[in-house]
């Protein structure tokens, strides 16, 4: 049986945890009881097999959602932290993983090209997306927020949750927000905000940054880069040419969202939202009448909706980021660009088989949609489900989506359109293996698609 989980860097973690113990060698014993070991083992064998029932996510054969296992790095400082379990709500909670997450922070936002810049960990992408929203409506009270039609579904709840008005932005064939749309409905005014998203959840699409720069020059409206899966692509170095131009200027937006939950190898629960001006800050005033008073330094906590919030995150990141820097032409960088390479390999060999219709444009970054042929669209998204489950016979796990159908040249391939949205096949080839593994992928497509 081959096994499918590492287990040979475990050790390491005993390793460490004596190292931080000699930190604490002069307090006293505490006393407390021995765990009994007997019910902790009954209770995590328990857990264990309960846990069986999931998809393999963490296996390059899971090729569906976006899901990528944390880096042992990141595993083993996150747990390592657990035993002191820092909370960066305030310097008082978590004195040294405070400050990991200013410094892994800051280089976030140096990947960006920011030297100067106001930002924090947070829960995820959503609460990062909110908290820049909440910073738009407070530099412009009342006015509206845009964002694509193929944006995060998250934007247009989270606006109602702040009380903003919302408006969704027609996209073009190629998934990205449209211009010409975008420009008719700052003509009428009141837009406060527009997000741009910086790599599209179904599609990784990248939307015309340039275009929205170019705009905001006559209409004054902040941009908020949703790069919350795509932000790290700004590293890699075979991005098509419209997806380079966007990334090259995400400097000059007002705020960015990142995952490193998403593509920086972390567990869940870390988003990142970062702000380009630090004076918004005096937007976060507070009262809290019982944390900080260990210094008059910036307190994580008083920059941030949130209160309590993991230091173990931050430790993980930190980690995660020393041996990974996040670096152009480093090993982070390229395992981004394998991802992109594996996209464009299944694109073509998609393209070039009469059974599939892949969307008009090749993938941005590295997901891929497509639609199996058929008299109807409704015909086709029939299929696709049935290839989805027949592809999860063969251990392959794919994602479905329902995408609009411009986005593939149905009508050119004979289809019938007798409904606006196909339920195509979506694969997220984040993994670093995925690389060497779109020849296996395929063939199991190859076989189950008939
Ligand atoms: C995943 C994602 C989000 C939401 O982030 P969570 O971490 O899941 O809360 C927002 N925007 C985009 C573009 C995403 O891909």
């Amino acid at each position: 049986m081959a096994h499918a989980f590492d287990t040979r860097t475990l050790d390491i973690l005993r390793s460490a945890l004596d190292r931080m113990d000699q930190g604490f060698s002069s307090l006293p014993g505490t006393g407390a009881h021995e765990p009994d070991r007997e019910a902790i083992e009954r209770v995590l064998l328990e857990v264990a097999e309960r846990l069986q029932d999931n998809f393999p996510y963490f296996h390059p054969l899971y090729a569906g959602q976006m899901l990528k296992p944390p880096h042992p790095v990141a595993r083993l400082a996150y747990a390592l932290a657990t035993w002191i379990n820092p909370n960066n709500h305030a310097l008082d909670g978590g004195r040294a993983s405070s400050r990991m997450e200013k410094e892994a922070v800051a280089e976030i936002a140096s990947m960006f090209k920011w030297e100067t810049h106001l930002g924090h960990l947070c829960g995820g992408g959503t609460v990062a997306n909110l908290e820049a929203l909440w910073v738009a409506g407070r530099e412009r009270p009342g006015k509206t927020v845009l964002a694509s039609s193929m944006a995060h579904y998250t934007h247009a709840r989270m606006s109602a949750v702040l009380g903003l008005p919302f408006e969704s932005v027609p996209c073009d064939a190629d998934g990205r927000m449209d211009m010409r749309a975008l420009e008719l409905r700052l003509a009428r005014g009141a837009v406060g905000a527009v997000v741009c998203s910086i790599g599209t959840t179904g599609t990784g699409s990248v939307d015309p940054l340039p275009a929205i720069l170019e705009l905001r020059e006559k209409h004054g409206f902040r941009i908020h880069a949703d790069a919350a899966y795509g932000g790290y692509f700004i590293l890699a170095d075979n991005l098509g040419v419209p997806a380079r131009a966007a990334f090259d200027r995400l400097s000059e937006v007002d705020s960015i969202v990142i995952d490193p939950h998403k593509h920086g190898l972390q567990p869940y629960g870390c988003g990142c939202v970062l702000f380009r001006d630090p004076a918004v800050g005096r937007f976060y005033q507070h009262d809290s009448p019982y944390t900080y008073f260990s210094s008059t330094e910036l307190h994580l906590g008083e920059i941030s909706l949130e209160c309590s919030r993991p230091g173990a995150a931050a430790v993980a990141l930190w980690a995660t980021q020393r041996m990974f820097p996040l670096a152009r032409g480093g090993e982070f960088a390229r395992s981004l660009a394998n991802g992109r390479a594996a996209a464009l390999d299944l694109y073509a060999r998609l393209r070039a088989d009469r059974r599939f219709v892949t969307s008009r444009s090749e993938p941005e970054l590295d997901i891929v949609v497509w639609a199996p042929r058929g008299p109807s669209v409704s015909e086709a998204s029939a299929e696709a489900r049935r290839i989805f489950e027949e592809a999860a016979r063969s251990n392959l796990h794919l994602a479905l989506a329902a995408l609009p159908v411009e986005l593939f040249a149905l009508e050119e391939a004979g289809m019938k359109i007798d409904q606006p949205n196909v339920t195509c096949l979506r694969s997220v080839l984040m993994k670093p293996e995925h690389r060497e593994w779109v020849g296996r992928i395929w063939d199991i497509l190859d076989r189950v698609a008939g």
